[in-house]
C-alpha cells in the first residue's frame, strides 16, 4: 500500500519507523517539515529531516531524543572556547552531513535533492522529501517578542506562550518536487502525531499540499501527539491549551480542519468526542512493537475510503 506521511522531527520519525516496519519500506514517502531549518556555524541544518533520516536509518539517539547515537561534541567545545555560537547543539557526527548538505546547496542543489542524495548514502528505502524546497520559515509571536523558531525553541527554552505561528515565505513555497505526486498517488495519507503548530502546520502552509489534502480521493488520518491531554514531549499541549482553548482530541482535530477523516486517539482519551472519527489504540511508542502497533492501526484506516 503506497503511504504519504507528513511528519515533523522526533514524533514524526517514530512514527516513520513504525510505518516503514508496516508497509513496503519503499511504499512509503514522508514529506518532513522546513519551517525549523536554519544556519548555524555557516552550516545549513534541517533538523527534522535530520531526525526522519536518522531515525529510518538506525543511527539516532533514542535516549536524548535528537541527533545521532555515539555522539561526541569536540568541534562544539571549540566553537564555544573561541567564542562562536554553540546555543545551537551540533554534534560531531551529525556536522559531517551539515557539511556535506551545506556545499551541495551552495552549488545550487535544491533541498529536495540534496536529500535525495543523503537518504541513498544512508541507504534509506523510504522516500524523504522536505515539504518545499523554497524557503519557509516558522516564526512565533509571544507575549515576549516574535521569535524565529530555534530562538524560541531551543535558545528560550519554549517557555514564551506562543500567541500566533506563522510562517515567513509560505505564500511563495512551492511544494518540493515529488510531494504533490506523492500525495496523490497514495492510497492513504497519515499526519504523524507531531507538533499541529510548528511541525504540521508549516507543511500546510504550502498551498499547493493543503489543497491536495482538501482535494484527496483517499483517507488521510491524523495521530494524535497528545496523551491524556499532554503532550508526550514539547510544547504542543500548552500551545492547544493557549491557541486552541483545550488539549481533548476536538481540540487536536480542530487543527486540522477539513483535512482529516480520522484521528488517532490514545485509551487515556476514549471519553473525549473528536468531532471525527476516531480510532482508540495505545498511542505511547516506546518501542518497536509499539510504534508498530500504532501504524498498524493507522493504516487500517484505508478502510475508511
Ligand atoms: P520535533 O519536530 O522534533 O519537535 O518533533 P515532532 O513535532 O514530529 O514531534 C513532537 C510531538 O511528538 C510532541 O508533540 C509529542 O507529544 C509527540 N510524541 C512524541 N512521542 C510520542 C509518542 O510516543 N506517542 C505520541 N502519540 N506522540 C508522541
Ligand atoms: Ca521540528
Amino acid at each position: 500500500m503506497k503511504v504519504a506521511v507528513l511528519s515533523g522531527g522526533v514524533g514524526g520519525a517514530r512514527f516513520l519507523r513504525g510505518v516503514v516496519d508496516a508497509v513496503d519500506p519503499a511504499d512509503v514517502t514522508a514529506v518532513v517539515n522546513v519551517g525549523d531549518d536554519l544556519e548555524v556555524l555557516g552550516v545549513a541544518v534541517s533538523p527534522d529531516l535530520d531526525s526522519v533520516m536518522y531515525a529510518l536509518a538506525g543511527v539516532a539517539d533514542e535516549e536524548r531524543g535528537w541527533g545521532r547515537a555515539d555522539e561526541t561534541w569536540n568541534a562544539l567545545a571549540t566553537v564555544e572556547t573561541l567564542g562562536g555560537d554553540a546555543w545551537f547543539r551540533l554534534g560531531d557526527r551529525d556536522l559531517g552531513l551539515h557539511l556535506v548538505r551545506t556545499q551541495a546547496l551552495r552549488t545550487g542543489v535544491p533541498l529536495s535533492a540534496v536529500t535525495a542524495r543523503l537518504g541513498a548514502a544512508l541507504g534509506l528505502e523510504p522516500t524523504i522529501l522536505p515539504a518545499t524546497d523554497d524557503p519557509l520559515r516558522t516564526w512565533l509571536d509571544t507575549p515576549n517578542g516574535s521569535f524565529d523558531f530555534q530562538h524560541w525553541f531551543v535558545a528560550r527554552g519554549h517557555r514564551d506562550p506562543v500567541d500566533r505561528v506563522r510562517f515567513v515565505g509560505a505564500s511563495d513555497a512551492r511544494p518540493a518536487p515529488g510531494v504533490l505526486e506523492a500525495l496523490h498517488e497514495a492510497e492513504l495519507i497519515l499526519i504523524a502525531p507531531s507538533n499541529p503548530y510548528v511541525s504540521i502546520a508549516p507543511i500546510l502552509a504550502v498551498a499547493r499540499i493543503r489543497s491536495a489534502l482538501e482535494r484527496r480521493r483517499v483517507p488521510c488520518v491524523a495521530v494524535s501527539p497528545v496523551i491524556g491531554g499532554e503532550a508526550v514531549k514539547g510544547p504542543a499541549g500548552a500551545m492547544l491549551q493557549r491557541i486552541e482553548g483545550g488539549s481533548t482530541p476536538r481540540h487536536v482535530a480542530q487543527c486540522y480542519p477539513g483535512l482529516i477523516d480520522a484521528l488517532v486517539i490514545d485509551e487515556a482519551d476514549a471519553a473525549f468526542d473528536a468531532g471525527v472519527h476516531t480510532i482508540v489504540t495505545k498511542t505511547l511508542m516506546r518501542d518497536a512493537a509499539s510504534r508498530r502497533a500504532l501504524a498498524e492501526a493507522a493504516l487500517d484506516a484505508v478502510a475508511l475510503a
